[in-house]
């Protein structure tokens, strides 16, 4: 998704917008030596989850539910990434410059440089209040590397939780959704419908359908998923943390099935 693009003003109300949000982020969208404004509210024991999924499957609206109700703060890398467009090349860390050149080309950012940035950013996977990692890690170099960092910290996974879909039900999601193209709303033509069809309900603008949400392009990313963050289901697997939760059905019962998935394995 493209967050920034026009008036620097609209970067700065975006970016602000990406820090402000219930969870303060600060400490993660910046890394270095930013603070959070709202410290996390400690807890005694801490959850901390990776999320696993492929694109379609409703992981976002998890991963809000998820830290609304646990209290857990949403790491996710593409935001740092996303965030740090809004920076000055003289702001940016080199991690964070190289890391720009290949999201603009749409490759993967390579392990080394998303590992350089998730380590300066080691402080918020200690933080008290817990944690939901989000397009980290990737790959299994990624997540062998994560697993050294947690393990230098003594800090456990709670869970790697795999959020998982058939491949038609993905392709029907995603090549419903229509988008607005100036405030970013997103619709569904079926399963969220704006009020008049085509129209954005928000700002009036004409809905269209991302190139990436046509069948066949979906059918792509799915292929790319599968190669890429597949093999980290067997990897998590192997270590027997990984819970799979069927992503059929409306947020509300993927959430309830997630919570009865991870009560039954604590039981
Ligand atoms: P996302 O929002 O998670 O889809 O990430 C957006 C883009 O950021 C990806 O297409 C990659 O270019 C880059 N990215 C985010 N996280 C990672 C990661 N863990 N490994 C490699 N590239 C990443």
């Amino acid at each position: 998704m493209e967050f920034f693009t026009g008036l620097d003003l609209e970067k700065l109300e975006k970016l602000e917008k990406l820090m402000s949000e219930k969870h303060d982020r600060t400490a993660w969208i910046q890394g270095g030596p930013a603070q959070c404004k709202t410290p996390a509210v400690q807890r005694d024991s801490p959850q901390r989850f990776v999320l696993l999924g492929a694109p379609g499957v409703g992981k976002g609206t998890q991963a809000e539910l998820l830290c609304e109700r646990l209290g857990t703060c949403h790491l996710s890398t593409g935001d740092i990434f996303r965030a740090s467009r809004c920076l000055t090349p003289e702001e940016r860390s080199p991690a964070l410059d190289a890391a720009l050149d290949y999201m603009h080309r749409g490759d993967l950012v390579p392990d080394s440089t998303v590992l350089d940035i998730v380590r300066e950013r080691t402080r918020c996977l200690r933080c008290g209040g817990g944690f939901l990692l989000d397009g980290f890690p990737r790959t299994v170099a990624q997540a062998e590397a994560l697993s050294e960092l947690l393990e230098e910290q003594q800090i456990q996974l709670t869970a790697v939780l795999n959020y998982d879909l058939a491949l038609d039900k993905v392709v029907a999601r995603l090549s419903g959704r229509r988008t607005c193209p100036g405030c970013k709303a997103v619709f569904h033509v079926t399963a969220r419908p704006p009020k008049v069809p085509g129209v954005c309900d928000h700002c009036s603008g004409s809905l269209y359908q991302r190139d990436d949400d046509r069948p066949e392009a979906i059918r792509t990313r799915m292929e790319v998923y599968e190669k890429s963050t597949k093999p980290l289901i067997d990897y998590y697997q192997s270590r027997g943390v990984l819970v799979t939760i069927e992503a059929e059905g409306s947020p509300e019962q993927i959430y309830e099935r997630t919570l009865t998935a991870l009560n039954g394995r604590a039981a």
